[in-house]
C-alpha cells in the first residue's frame, strides 16, 4: 500500500507488518508519518515536554 508522508511528501510502500498499516488502511485520512518524520516529531515532542510551560 501507497502512503504519502505528511510532513515531507514522501511516497512509501508500507506491509502488512508496518505497525500503522490496519489504521491506514481503514482510513485513508491516519496522518502518515515517514521513519525520519516520526523520529523528527518524537524529538519535538519530548523538547516541548522538557520545556517550561508559558504562565
Ligand atoms: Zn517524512
Amino acid at each position: 500500500m501507497q502512503v504519502k508522508c505528511s510532513l515531507c511528501g514522501k511516497v512509501e510502500d508500507i506491509t502488512k507488518i508496518h505497525k500503522d498499516y490496519s489504521k491506514l488502511a481503514k482510513n485513508q485520512e491516519t496522518p502518515y508519518f515517514c521513519q525520519r518524520c516520526s523520529m523528527r516529531v518524537k524529538h519535538q515532542a519530548k523538547c516541548a515536554q522538557d520545556m517550561p510551560k508559558p504562565i
